[in-house]
């Protein structure tokens, strides 16, 4: 009986055991690994990556992470673009369980793209872009890529798109303003007013009717009017054509009046000063250089001024304005720049020019009365200075070569019997409105000359 009943004690509690095994067994394979957040995550290149680990369940019970232990292998390189694999191992009282994340670090932002319009104006003849567009591409990943940027143009807009290396396109419109068309230009050729010395021929230089872009228009001139170049007279010489103002030239017949004209060039020698040089000698043409210093290298040209036979007067060593703080920086600035001139031509000169000409007022603000001072004391010591009576307007800091020929042309036929120019031989627009100035000048017949000492006077009036 006894033995009975212990053997129902032991076949009980091993089928109790066994039910605690099978329960245990049970509840740890019911555990179930999973990923917090996605199994894919997409990170933007340069973002930070945060794991956010794993979680083990049963049912929907959360395990304590205590009760297990997780290896994790693999990393994630937020800097360089790629699939990243991470492998976490979890292990579990008799399991070992694995689950895998994926991080994909990926450029998605478009380049940055600078242009410096967002409109811009296209001209009607050339059909050139007028502003300078610039631009730039900055991306995210690949730096400057500036040079990928490609433009295309449009019926009215050009459009400016940069890719990355990632597929990522940046775009940029800029719209084009296109220009109307210019209209019609009638003008004449030549001179107005034209000077005709009597019995000489007068030569029809007729006018020129063109679309707005420089086109010769093929459409007839009238011309009328007649000009008897035996008789002293002003004549009027009309243009007509369909639809346009009627255009008149007016035409001086005269006789030769001996005018003549000193050239004089300030300022130099620079680095247009021998293309000046070139023009003169081309029409055999003497003239007056009031010299500096402001260009050293350009100092031999001093002699070479000399040897061809033009004057040489003194203008200033330096052209700096303090030179007229007292007489003593005057003279002394000038004797220096007098010095220069001696050692190039082999003797001093005794003419000269004030900086700003002797009405300048600029020497107000450096010493009242320093002009009248410097203007005696040079009388008393032999010097003769020279102003001018006509300027080119070579330094006025808007004419350009055209409008220094124009200047000079039409100035000179009011200026005096003496006619003192003033021009500045270092400027390139100078230096190219020589030869048409020459052309025209020595065509009207006037008489060159250089200055000296005993020249006719020109002086403006001492503003101080
Ligand atoms: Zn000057």
């Amino acid at each position: 009986m006894k033995k009975k009943y212990l053997l129902i004690s032991l076949i009980s509690f091993i089928i109790i055991l066994l039910g605690v095994i099978i329960f245990y067994v049970t509840q740890i394979n019911r555990a179930k690994l999973s990923l917090v957040g996605k199994t894919e995550t997409i990170l933007e290149v340069y973002d930070e990556y945060k794991d956010e680990g794993i979680v083990l369940k049963r049912g929907k019970k959360i395990i304590k992470p205590s009760k297990y232990k997780v290896t994790k292998k693999g990393n994630v390189d937020t800097s360089n673009l790629g699939t990243y694999k991470i492998k976490y191992t979890v292990k579990y009282s008799y399991r070992t369980i694995n689950i895998e994340r994926i991080v994909k670090v990926l450029d998605q932002t478009g380049p940055e793209l600078t242009v410096n319009f967002d409109e811009v104006d296209r001209d009607f003849c050339s059909k050139k872009i007028k502003q300078n567009v610039a631009y730039s591409a900055l991306d995210n990943y690949d730096g400057d890529i500036t040079n990928n940027v490609i433009i295309e143009e449009g019926e009215d807009v050009l459009i400016y798109k940069v890719e990355d290396s990632s597929g990522n396109i940046s775009s940029k419109e800029v719209k084009i303003n296109y220009g109307s068309k210019p209209s019609n230009k009638f003008y004449l050729n030549g001179s107005n007013p034209t000077h005709v010395i009597v019995n000489n021929e007068y030569q029809e230089k007729g006018a020129s009717f063109t679309d707005g872009c420089g086109n010769k228009l093929n459409k007839e001139i009238k011309i009328s009017g007649e000009v008897d170049t035996s008789v002293e007279g002003t004549y009027y010489v009309t243009y007509e054509t369909d639809g346009q103002k009627t255009l008149t030239r007016k035409v001086i017949v005269e006789h030769y009046t001996p005018k003549t004209i000193y050239l004089t060039f300030d300022d130099g020698p620079g680095a247009n000063t021998i293309k000046v040089l070139n023009a003169l000698d081309k029409y055999n043409v003497k003239a007056t250089f009031f010299v500096t210093n402001q260009f050293p290298k350009y100092q031999y040209l001093i002699a070479e001024e000399y040897n061809k036979g033009h004057a040489i007067g003194v203008h200033t060593l330096t052209h700096k304005w303090n030179i007229y703080s007292s007489l003593e920086a005057y003279i002394s600035d000038f004797d220096q720049m007098n010095e220069i001139i001696k050692n190039q031509t082999g003797s001093y000169t005794n003419i000269f020019r004030f900086p700003g000409g002797s009405s300048n007022t600029v020497s107000r603000s450096y010493k009242t009365g320093v002009v009248t001072e410097i203007a005696q004391e040079m009388t008393n010591r032999g010097y003769v200075y020279f102003d001018w009576n006509l300027s080119s307007g070579d330094a006025d800091g808007k004419s350009g070569t055209q409008q220094i020929i124009n200047n000079v042309l039409n100035r000179v036929n009011s200026c005096s019997a003496h006619c003192v120019i003033l021009f500045h031989d270092y400027k390139a627009t100078t230096a190219n409105a020589i030869d048409p100035i020459l052309a025209e000048l020595t065509k009207r017949g006037y008489r060159f000359e250089t200055l000296n000492a005993s020249s006719p006077t020109v002086h403006s009036k001492i503003a101080n």
